[in-house]
């Protein structure tokens, strides 16, 4: 237990696994969290500790199941053989492993990046002005290389970012912590460390060994970035010791260059799946709905797009282009996507080549993807006509590059269908190296040689029983039945008895025995060497097969997108920097899925007289799959995607705000009004009159007039805010809001009233609702009768009495 104590003490926010024998076995609170997550059985150990374990040998699935959880572990190791009475086995930490620093295929999702993040600030007192109270981040994913950086003058910004980026893991200095820590979704590891590992001054020769600079200032980020980029190359070079040849660049970029999505927004549009525990959360999301990509590394771009809209129409158009081309032509896109099938994820690939985790089966993964290069580089040929592909096309097969070299030295190192691993040998391909081809044909002489040696010895005996074998315990034997025991000559050494027969050895055996075994050794070693050249020789050209993945990604994405808009009946929309959005039969991408009955919906939104759209309606009506609708509709036409209406021209929104629905934050002691208002109050900080605020329900988690005033305060602010905004409400109340200000405009979900029924049409037409049919919902809804009337009556008493005289004139 000392050992343990003083191990656990080393790595104390980590799970660690203590080798006791054949087992790793885990104690305390550890033991807990452990069996948990693995639902393996809690025991204890003299009736107080708690304690769990499992074989070493099915480390790889318990120890993947504690990292998707979110865990680090630390391996406690016996480092010398267990012996009888010697008292304690030595033991020491062997690996330090955390769910940012993955990089086993098994444990990685395929189109999910595995980012390992930190985040940093500038202390307030920094030398230059501008750079004061400056925060960091920079994230990188170690299985592919990919590694950025940005900086912002705020923390807000940056958790929405950090969301985005949904690392396994954080860095940030335990001063952060405190003030970060209520900021950042639950789920999310983070690790706490000294704020002198951040120092640029410590981490600056790594930076500028690792990316081939004089002086970091050449990286281009800001110092709060590139001091948070320094500790993560620290935490990986510390890992995995040498340095990394995958790791290429370092990519700088501001935050502002892309839409502002907060994580409400990214929740409740479901862009992408989230959820550490797989699959638990996902369901529908733009991502799962999109992804019609063919290679982990399309998706893993299509992700990135989906995250991260652009603001600049030529831009956007530029990605129209590119999907425009294959939605136009089926035939090559039909082509290209079957090849496409065929490439594995080379960005991973060349990850555990460059780290040195690779598998022979990985090479040989990586020349059947090259060999699909030329062949997808031959689907795109000059037009004859000197007709022109449009420009992303163009580019992509730009100076297009087919590893041709690369495949030929695995191919002439590696045979074609090598067995796993290097230990089962044969792996290395005749005729790459002299000195193996040498000893391979010797071994193959012994094998001549001993055929020969047993024909000889049948001949000398006249024994025709006798065999010359060979078994991993005896070596190479002569058997003789029992039968003819009698004939052997003196000169045979017995090696073994068998029931029916005795083995044998004679000198000349045993000689060219030791000589294959040498000779096994040897090819063995020779075999390991040619692997561990083939490794850095593909290493060394580790920046081009990335360059290649990035082109095969956007191709494919390319594809992916063009293949939704088919299938789905998507247009391309006009994307421009004005303020105006127009849809006409608009549709909501996610909830038309399998609903044939999907009603269409047209919008104009935007100054001056469509800033504001104030749509009333009986819950049920439609009113939030409609605002849904039209974020979705901007969103996807600002990654470049085409979108679900007949007719669309999209003025460029630099941020989407929503507050949405009544979600309990009961953890993070919040009330749902609360959770409201501070949501609220942040999209009235945020927004600029280029943003997109849909604001569904807003006063709702208050009494009426609490509500009502709430909520009629917000529309007149953001209506002098300029910012284009959906506002549904049940208060019709709000409706009168329209008469004052000119940007407002009612619109409501018509409702058919048949009776003391209702029917929703949900078309969306003009005017505001003059009730909200809240009694009738209740009803649908199955109230008993009783309710019913009796709400009736008192609704209908309310109402005489009058409640909401005008709405008071702004000062
Ligand atoms: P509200 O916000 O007005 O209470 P919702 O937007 O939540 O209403 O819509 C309620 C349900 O109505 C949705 O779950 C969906 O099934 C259906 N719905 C909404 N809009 C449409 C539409 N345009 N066409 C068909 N069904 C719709
Ligand atoms: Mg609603």
């Amino acid at each position: 237990m000392k050992q343990y104590m003083e191990m656990k003490g080393q790595h104390p926010n980590t799970l660690l696994l203590f080798q006791v024998g054949d087992f790793y076995e885990i104690f305390f609170n550890d033991a807990v969290v452990a069996a948990r997550i693995l639902q393996i059985t809690l025991t204890s150990r003299d009736k107080e500790i708690p304690l769990c374990g499992f074989p070493i040998h099915a480390a790889t699935h318990y120890m993947g199941k504690l990292l998707l959880a979110g865990h680090a572990i630390t391996l406690c190791e016996q480092v010398e053989e267990a012996q009888a009475g010697k008292g304690l086995v030595r033991r020491a930490i062997t690996r330090v492993i955390t769910p940012g620093t993955i990089i086993e295929p098994s444990l990685l999702k395929q189109k999910e990046p595995n980012y390992l993040a930190a985040l940093w600030q500038l202390e307030k007192d920094a030398s230059s002005e501008a750079a004061k109270g400056r925060m960091g981040l920079a994230y990188l994913d170690l299985s592919t290389g990919d590694f950025r950086m940005t900086s912002s003058s705020s923390w807000q910004p940056m958790i929405d970012e950090l969301c985005k980026v949904a690392p396994k893991e954080i860095l940030l200095p335990v001063k952060l912590q405190a003030h970060l820590q209520p900021m950042i979704p639950a789920e999310f590891l983070l690790r706490s460390l000294s704020p002198s590992f951040f120092a640029l001054k410590e981490t600056t020769p790594l930076l500028t060994k690792q990316f081939g600079v004089y002086s970091i200032a050449a990286l281009g980020g800001d110092p709060a970035a590139m001091a948070a980029a320094g500790a993560i190359l620290r935490t990986v070079v510390e890992t995995h010791k040498d340095a990394l040849k995958n790791i290429r660049s370092l990519h700088p970029y501001s935050i502002g260059a892309y839409m502002n999505l907060p994580v409400s927004t990214q929740r409740h549009l479901a862009l992408i799946p989230t959820g550490r525990e797989s699959g638990s959360e996902s369901g529908d999301t733009l991502f799962t709905l999109l992804d019609q990509t063919q290679t982990a590394m399309g998706g893993r771009l299509l992700r990135e797009w989906i995250l991260h809209p652009l603001l600049n129409p030529e831009c956007i158009a530029y990605r129209q282009e590119g999907v425009a081309f294959f939605y136009d032509h089926l035939a090559t896109r039909t082509h290209l996507r079957a090849l496409l099938a065929k490439v594995a994820d080379l960005a991973r690939l060349i990850g555990r080549i460059s780290v040195g985790t690779a598998s022979v089966r990985d090479f040989i993964a990586m020349a059947h993807s090259i060999r699909i290069l030329p062949e997808i580089a031959a689907r795109f040929p000059s037009f004859p006509s000197g007709e022109t592909y449009p420009v992303p096309i163009q580019e992509v097969f730009t100076a297009w590059d087919n590893l041709e070299d690369l495949r030929a030295t695995i191919e002439q190192t590696l045979v074609a269908e090598p067995p796993p691993t290097l230990k089962d040998g044969g792996v290395i391909r005749e005729g790459y190296s002299e000195a193996l081809d040498h000893l391979r044909h010797f071994q193959r002489d012994g094998r001549a040689h001993l055929t020969q040696i047993e024909q000889d010895e049948k001949n000398r005996t006249g024994i025709d029983s006798l065999k010359v074998r060979y078994n991993q315990l005896q070596g190479y034997y002569i058997e003789v039945s029992e039968k003819q025991l009698s004939k052997v000559p003196a000169d045979y050494t017995r090696k073994q008895t068998l029931t029916r027969a005795e083995r044998f050895t004679i000198p000349a055996l045993r000689e060219i025995e030791e000589k294959m075994a040498g000779a096994s050794a040897a090819i063995l070693r020779l075999e390991e060497e040619a692997f561990s050249h083939l490794c850095t020789a593909c290493s060394a050209e580790a920046a081009r097969v990335q360059a290649v993945a990035g082109r095969v990604a956007l191709l494919d994405v390319f594809a992916a997108l063009a293949e939704v808009a088919h299938k789905n009946r998507y247009i391309r929309p006009v994307v421009h920097g004005e303020k105006t959005i127009h849809i006409l039969d608009g549709r909501h991408p996610l909830l038309e899925k399998g609903n044939p009955t999907f009603v269409a919906n047209d919008t104009t939104l935007g100054p001056p007289s469509d800033q504001i759209l104030m749509l009333t309606g009986p819950n049920m009506a439609g009113k939030s799959t409609y605002m849904q609708q039209v974020a979705l509709i901007v969103l996807l036409g600002q990654i470049g995607s085409f979108v679900p209406a007949k007719e669309a021209a999209i003025g460029i929104v630099d941020a989407i705000f929503t507050r949405v629905g009544a979600s309990d934050h009961i953890q993070q002691g919040m009330s749902t009004f609360m959770v409201e208002m501070t949501e609220v109050a942040y999209l009235l900080h945020a927004g600029t009159d280029r943003s997109l605020f849909l604001l569904d329900e807003v006063g709702r988690g208050t009494s009426t007039f609490d509500g009502v005033s709430i909520a009629c305060a917000i529309v007149e602010y953001v209506h002098k805010m300029k910012v284009r905004t959906l506002f549904a409400t049940h208060y019709h109340e709000l409706t009168r809001l329209a008469r004052t200000y000119p940007g407002i405009r009612n619109l409501r979900m018509w409702v058919q009233e048949r009776g003391e029924e209702i029917v929703f049409m949900r078309r969306l037409i003009e005017g505001g609702a003059d009730k909200s049919y809240g009694i009738a919902v209740a009803r649908l809804a199955g109230i008993p009768q009783e309710v019913i009337e009796r709400a009736k009556h008192i609704l209908a008493t309310l109402e005489t009495q009058a409640t909401f005289s005008p709405i008071p004139a702004p000062p």
